[in-house]
């Protein structure tokens, strides 16, 4: 059976919790969906096009032992539609704790009401990656302090310079 699983979230930026989930998820599917979901009303730090690129950079070394096939993508809306829109019958989620729980298990009963057809699998965090979290992230490296520790070197690095060129700006 032909397995396409959707990961969506927002990315911004990928971090090596985000990269766990994908590196187990190259062993459990055929075809895997990063999809960066646009929040309405939210300000983000860094672009659709820049986040894309991000992923896409750090997929490129991913290992695929089953062949797995990696697409990032992004979508407007609701997650089970961009999975139905891209064939997907599986949306992939990470959970790191309680409040990941309760938040991810509304979420997916509510989905599975919308869609049957799409169903959600919960992959627990890492525990050398549970904390992560982009927001923490963005908020270390907004001091100008180092978070080599918690995302990809390029991802450290494009963080350093967007908080750079900010203190420019402002
Ligand atoms: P964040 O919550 O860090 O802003 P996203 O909204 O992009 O991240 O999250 C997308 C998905 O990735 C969610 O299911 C979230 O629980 C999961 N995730 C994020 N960070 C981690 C992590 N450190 N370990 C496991 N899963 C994670």
């Amino acid at each position: 059976m032909h397995r396409t699983a959707l990961y969506p979230g927002s990315f911004d930026p990928i971090t090596n919790g985000h990269m766990d989930i994908i590196l187990r998820s190259v062993h459990l599917f055929d075809r895997l969906i990063v999809a960066i979901g646009l929040r309405q009303g939210k300000t983000d730090l860094f672009t659709v096009e820049e986040r894309i690129d991000m992923i896409r950079d750090e997929i490129d070394g991913v290992v695929r032992p089953n062949g797995c096939e990696i697409e990032v993508i992004s979508f407007d809306g609701l997650s089970v539609d961009a999975a139905r829109n891209h064939g997907a019958k599986i949306i992939v989620r990470g959970l790191r704790d309680a409040t990941d729980f309760d938040y991810e298990m509304r979420m997916a009963s509510m989905n599975t009401t919308m869609a049957r057809d799409v169903r959600t699998v919960f992959l627990p965090a890492s525990p050398e990656v549970g904390h992560v979290a982009s927001s923490l992230i963005r908020q270390i490296a907004s001091m100008g302090e180092d978070v080599s520790p918690f995302v990809p070197p390029k991802v450290a690095r494009l963080l350093a310079l967007k908080y750079a060129v900010s203190s420019i700006d402002r």
